[in-house]
């Protein structure tokens, strides 16, 4: 979408600037699906869901969640919105190369370990942090693809 914006520069000068504000619904599922793609999990399950996070992967059941709340994303949103896709896809990830169910033992596991150690089951998880590294180490390389692919 775009939207004309006046920008004050200087405090005295105006400049008009061009600026695109949204990112459309299709420009946001090519996104998702070029990760799913390039991370070869665009075999993983996917179900759309109205959720406040943008996106979720259900270690129970092996799906990645995918929010319908969000039709377009606000440009403020987007670092947020590729570091939560990147995070959840590193879980897609781990559920491929171990196979769901695996995986599902392997995180509950985990979470029972972290609670026998009176820490917490989710912030302290050895694959939430890994996941959350993931997502904000590689969020930047794909915001720079993503633009020059003019997707926003
Ligand atoms: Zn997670």
């Amino acid at each position: 979408m775009l939207n004309q914006f006046l920008v004050v520069v200087d405090g005295q000068r105006l400049s008009k600037m061009l600026i695109r504000e949204f990112i459309s619904q299709s420009n946001k599922n090519q996104i998702i699906s070029n990760l799913l793609k390039q991370y070869k999990v665009e075999s993983v399950k996917v179900k759309q869901k109205s959720m406040k996070d943008h996106a979720h992967f259900n270690v129970d059941t092996g799906t990645l969640e995918l929010s319908t709340k969000y039709k377009i994303i606000k440009k403020s949103q987007v670092k947020d919105f590729l570091i939560t896709i990147l995070h959840e896809i590193n879980h897609a990830i781990d559920s491929k190369k171990y196979g769901w169910k695996k995986f599902k033992e392997m995180y509950e596991m985990e979470m029972n370990l972290m609670v026998a150690k009176d820490k917490d089951p989710y912030k302290d998880n050895k694959y939430e942090i890994q996941a959350e590294d993931f997502g904000q180490k590689n969020w930047k390389k794909w915001y720079e693809i993503f633009k020059k692919q003019d997707l926003f």
